[in-house]
């Protein structure tokens, strides 16, 4: 099924620094889960994109202000969103956790973070959770901007724990950052790609074919097995 495109190109807004979902690969190209995704349902649907890595917070902004027409980022579907946003069909499962440093850090459970400092994306869910959390386990916490600045933090130990998407701290492992999990993840749902509610509404439908014609055809599984050995 196809839906028509009512723009020539559509503005993506995006995260700048959350590998495997979109970053910056050693030539500097902007790559990841994400990028091939859309581009890959763009291409199916026969509508144009372009992508503007500008980091979560400002992606959030930009689609709240109408500069962004969809944006694609990892984006936890939360039912406070749903209320100016429009989401697609769910394109990935996703937890947040909490990582401290591998060697140093002896967090076992909740309350070990009382007295510490973690840190957390601007308006992420793991923000949110943080926030809601706080009196009760007695940490404080400390806002980034992208992704970058808050992992050095971790590791020169200006912080004691971030917290982020699951799917993103395995990554970092895997790549050889010295992080662990030492906490169990809260389930956050999953990730949609969105548009602001009342605009658009064309991309969405385009997403969801799309989506679902990647899901079909092996598109799907070839582009999460290209970052992530095994698929959720
Ligand atoms: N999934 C998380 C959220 O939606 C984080 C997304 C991100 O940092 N790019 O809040």
């Amino acid at each position: 099924a196809k839906a028509k495109p009512k723009k020539a190109v559509y503005q993506i807004y995006s995260d700048n620094s959350f590998a495997p979902f979109e970053f910056q690969n050693s030539n500097k190209q902007f790559t990841g889960i994400d990028v091939d995704l859309l581009n890959a349902i763009a291409k199916e649907q026969g509508f144009k994109i372009h992508f503007n890595f500008v980091g979560f917070a400002a992606a959030l902004n930009g689609l709240s202000s109408g500069q962004a027409d969809g944006m694609m980022s990892g984006m936890s579907i939360t039912d406070e969103r749903k209320k100016t946003f429009t989401f697609s069909n769910s394109y990935y499962n996703s937890n947040i956790t909490v990582a401290v440093n591998k060697a140093t850090s002896d967090i076992s459970k909740w309350s070990d973070l009382s007295g510490k400092v973690v840190g957390a994306k601007n308006g992420t869910a793991s923000y949110d959770y943080l926030i809601q959390n706080k009196s009760k386990y007695g940490y404080s916490v400390k806002t980034f901007s992208d992704a970058t600045s808050m992992y050095s933090a971790l590791k020169t130990g200006s912080i004691n724990a971030v917290m982020d998407d699951e799917p993103v701290i395995q990554y970092a492992i895997k790549q050889g950052q010295k992080f662990k999990i030492p906490l169990k993840s809260i389930p956050e749902g999953s990730y949609g790609f969105a548009v602001k509610k009342g605009s658009n509404p064309e991309l969405i439908q385009m997403f969801n074919y799309g989506l679902a014609k990647l899901k079909s055809d092996g598109q799907y599984d070839k582009i999460i097995g290209k970052y992530l050995a095994t698929s959720e």
